[in-house]
């Protein structure tokens, strides 16, 4: 059984709710799914793509370190 765990302070795309989608991984394939009008997908949680968007931004932070304008 897969364990299914709300995802904090998500957005349904298609219903516009808060706190109504909810993740779990099957045969190593991560599904999404919205508790209140039932839609459903396939993809990485929310929280993971933050943490993308997150190291993206520290890259080009430290791309900004290392070539200073002069
Ligand atoms: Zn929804």
């Amino acid at each position: 059984m897969a364990k299914k765990r709300f995802i904090a302070g998500a957005i349904c795309p298609s219903c516009s709710q808060q706190d109504t989608l909810r993740w779990w991984q099957e045969n190593d394939v991560e599904q999404v799914e919205c508790v209140s009008c039932g839609h459903s997908d396939v993809r990485a949680p929310q929280s993971v793509e933050q943490s993308d968007q997150l190291s993206t931004e520290t890259k080009q932070q430290v791309i900004g370190i290392f070539k200073p304008e002069d």
